[in-house]
């Protein structure tokens, strides 16, 4: 028998997919069943019907799972976010180690055997909600023409109205208000990105958990083109500038400007407001230049890192301080975050004396901690702006064996290590500077580094970066990563050559609620390889 569309049918969920959605069978058919969980039984409607598989979304809950619990937020269903909210937090646990474990076995070709004995219980958090420290609204208009804003309902672009996130902090809530209204009063437009018309795109909020500092970056459609304003709004870090006591004409990005930033400004903690111009009609959210309207350029957060197995290891219990701009990437659960860096860290096994690079490195938080317990670490990350925090973080925290370099980990590696194999002289590594304050010439030590720590973005490592660090030939890698498919795939690439074998490896739940999972990766080098 063939389903139709719009057709219901019972059917009891057997397991989950890894986006999230029920997977049962009915009459031969494997059904993927939007909004049911393992263990329940549900009423659902066909949506898309393929060969031998259908889609269906739940229309009644006929005999609920054990699993299931009552949703806090009333907008789970259509909200793209939080696809696992009405499974127990214990069972999301669960759906995720498996996750990684699947992963592991089907994309990276890593037998079970060897991925149970390596693999270590997930770490959960006792805090699954309000433990974002970033929130990015989109700004738009509902059909009465009013301004709102809110999230992007599941795999569309359509905004449902919501300014009160559960998984993020409850001051966003009146920050937003204050924007939405300020808009209403002086009927600012929001962006339709149909027509690439209206002014206001997005609303970036980012809270420092430890110190309460917060920081609002307004994504307008606008290009940067006030340059004299450009340079004035870049002032030296840490500076406190304000558009009321400099002396140079505010530019006015925004109808009533000084209105609304006296009102952000009575928010508590509120640090800095910023406005950043992307006038692209794209999906990315925001562009590349940021000016500080009000406040700091950067909000400041601290994190505290343990040696989850080594609690009284002298080097690894210690606090940083990190300097955070709008345009860098910095994680988003920092209750979590300390648990994924003490992990990484205690995977790294440093004794001081090591030489290590971390890939992908943003802000330099791994680098720095990365730092205490080794002789040398240099990092590398695409975005400049990340890269100046970095240097400002090492600063800051009177970190001087730690360098950084600006570019991408699939170009900075190779370079690096084909000038340092061919002139890794002191004398090359002074004149070796290309004037972006990067220093390609490779050091000897760092073009056979005892530790190379990788943290990519979802798409993982690009093979040159792979390549270049099996060339390094450390004793071992530290692999960091946000989807475990990537992760699987870029694993098989640097076991293959029996080369390195997994040692241990543990998911972190950064993201209670939703499907992602972190997870990190201890390799070593196989003896005589
Ligand atoms: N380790 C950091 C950042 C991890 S997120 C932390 O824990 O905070 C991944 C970082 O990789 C981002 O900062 C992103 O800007 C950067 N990135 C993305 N593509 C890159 C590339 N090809 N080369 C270097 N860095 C890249």
């Amino acid at each position: 028998m063939n389903f139709q569309k719009n057709d219901t049918v019972t059917v009891t969920i057997e397991d989950m997919g890894s986006d999230g959605q029920g997977i049962g069978r009915a009459d031969g058919f494997t059904l993927f069943v939007k909004d049911a969980v393992v263990g329940d039984t549900v009423e659902a409607r066909i949506v898309k019907n393929k060969k031998t598989y259908a889609y269906a979304r739940t229309e009644k809950v006929l005999t609920p799972s054990p699993f299931r619990v009552e949703p806090k937020c009333s907008f789970h269903r259509q909200c793209g976010g939080c696809q696992l909210q009405v499974l127990s937090y214990e069972k999301q646990l669960e759906f995720k180690q498996d996750k990684i474990r699947n992963n592991l076995i089907r994309i990276g070709g890593f037998s079970p055997e060897d991925i149970d004995r390596c693999m270590e219980p997930i770490v959960g958090t006792k805090q699954p909600f309000r433990y974002r420290n970033k929130a990015q609204y989109p700004v738009g208009t509902d059909r009465d023409g009013n301004v709102i804003a809110g999230f992007y309902a599941g795999r569309t672009h359509s905004i449902v109205a919501n300014t009160d996130c559960i998984l993020g902090p409850e001051e966003n809530r009146e920050i937003l208000e204050i924007i939405l209204n300020h808009m209403r009063k002086h009927r600012i437009s929001a962006y339709d990105e149909t027509t690439g018309e209206g002014l206001v795109r997005h609303i970036l909020i980012r809270k420092g958990f430890t110190g309460s500092e917060i920081m609002v970056c307004l994504v307008l459609n606008k290009k940067m083109t006030d340059a004299s304003f450009k340079e004035a709004g870049r002032q030296k870090e840490g500076d406190k500038y304000n558009p009321y006591t400099y002396n140079l004409r505010p530019h006015e990005w925004i109808a009533g400007q000084e209105e609304l930033l006296r009102r952000l400004s009575h928010v508590e903690g509120m640090t800095s407001v910023s406005v950043n111009c992307n006038a692209e009609r794209t999906n990315v959210i925001l562009g590349k230049e940021v000016v500080t309207i009000w406040g700091c350029p950067a909000i400041t957060d601290t994190i505290h890192v343990r040696d989850m197995n080594r609690p009284d290891f002298p080097f690894t219990d210690r606090e940083l301080s990190f300097s955070i701009s709008p345009l860098s990437f910095y994680q988003v659960n920092p209750v979590q975050t300390e648990k994924l860096y003490s992990l990484a860290l205690q995977y790294a096994e440093l004794t001081g004396q090591e030489t290590v690079w971390d890939l992908y490195c943003g802000i330099g938080t791994i680098s720095l901690f990365l730092a205490g317990s080794a002789r040398k670490v240099c990092g590398v990350e695409i975005v400049p702006q990340a890269i100046e925090d970095a240097r400002e973080n090492a600063r800051r925290n009177g970190i001087a064996n730690a360098e950084f370099f600006l570019g991408k980990a699939e170009e900075v590696l190779p370079e690096f290590y084909a000038g340092g194999e061919s002139n890794g002289t002191e004398e090359n590594r002074e004149n070796g500077d290309n004037g972006h304050g990067n220093n390609r010439r490779g050091s000897r030590e760092m073009c056979h580094p005892d530790v190379i720590v990788v943290d990519p973005p979802r798409k993982g490592c690009d093979e040159a970066c792979l390549a270049t660090m099996l060339k390094m030939q450390p004793e071992r890698i530290v692999y960091i990563s946000c989807d475990s498919a990537t992760l699987a795939r870029d694993l098989k690439i640097l076991c293959a050559g029996g080369q390195y074998r997994i040692e241990r490896l543990r998911g972190v739940d950064m993201f209670p609620q939703g499907v992602h999972v972190e997870t990190v990766v201890l390799m070593s080098r196989v003896e005589g390889k």
